[in-house]
């Protein structure tokens, strides 16, 4: 899968991919992640890429016309497998069901918003959509591309080596439940300042284990991200909802 950023500082992607799951996978060939920095199409003398707003205000908006013809030049045919994606504190919120969307593309674009924002005809004219990672106003949008790309990179078939191991994980179908929490994990030593792992973890029972993870994950989803269940989970996991669904402490 190709991913390509548009951003006026590409060198702060040279940290983010340099590890890990995200870096064998672009070794391995899985992943190709090609940085454009937008400057490369603007044509005056300062590579101006920011304008003022029009109506006054504070700060500047990116100006239309260097993300257009970047996009064109990145992208110049537009497919239905090609994804152009507009970071932006007001889209959509990422989550893992749009992260499993995106990993079924072949390409991915992403635009990386600076200032006050992007001129509105980018987000009307050129993106497909228009994500945001939380509700909260980041300064830029390369952070966000980054938490995109990795979330969607490890979900391309065969970089996390295991075909079935992003499905074991929070937010996919577990085989316990559409979207639940992954069952919490422990590992050596067994006895760890006098708090134990679960000894029936350690005896070897397949069937056991399989209903202990299934049970561990429902209750921590109850207790932690009540929103994820349904009643009936909730009634099941042994936790009280409040007339709000939340949990009581
Ligand atoms: N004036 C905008 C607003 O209030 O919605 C915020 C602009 S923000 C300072 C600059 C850029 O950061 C945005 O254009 C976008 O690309 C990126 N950004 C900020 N928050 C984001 C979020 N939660 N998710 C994705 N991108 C975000």
């Amino acid at each position: 899968m190709i991913f390509h950023i548009l951003t006026i500082f590409p060198d702060f992607f040279q940290g983010p991919f340099a590890h890990g799951v995200v870096k064998r996978a672009c070794d391995a060939g899985l992943v190709d992640i090609r940085i454009h920095n937008l400057r490369d199409w603007t044509h005056d003398r300062h590579k101006t890429v920011d304008d003022r707003p029009f109506g006054g205000g504070q700060g500047m908006v990116m100006k239309p016309g260097p993300i257009f013809q970047a996009v064109e030049t990145i992208c110049p045919e537009r497919t239905p497998a090609r994804r152009i994606v507009l970071l932006s504190a007001q889209g959509r919120l990422f989550d893992q069901a749009k992260a499993n969307r995106l990993a079924a593309q072949s390409e991915l674009l992403l635009i990386c918003g600076r200032y006050e924002g992007v001129d509105e005809r980018v987000a009307e004219h050129l993106a497909d959509e228009e994500i945001s990672i939380g509700s909260y106003v980041l300064s830029g949008g390369e952070l966000a591309a980054a938490v995109v790309v990795d979330a969607v990179a490890r979900l391309v078939p065969g970089v996390l080596g295991n075909e079935t191991s992003a499905a074991f994980e929070s937010f996919q179908d577990t085989g316990h439940g559409e979207g639940m929490l992954d069952c919490p994990h422990w590992t050596r030593p067994a006895d760890f300042r006098g708090w134990k792992a679960p000894e029936i973890l350690l005896n070897g029972n397949h069937e056991d284990i399989r209903q202990f993870r299934k049970r561990k994950a429902l209750e921590k989803t109850a207790r932690l991200r009540p929103d994820l269940l349904s009643d009936r989970e909730l009634a099941g996991s042994g936790e009280v909802p409040t007339a709000h669904g939340k949990i009581e402490d």
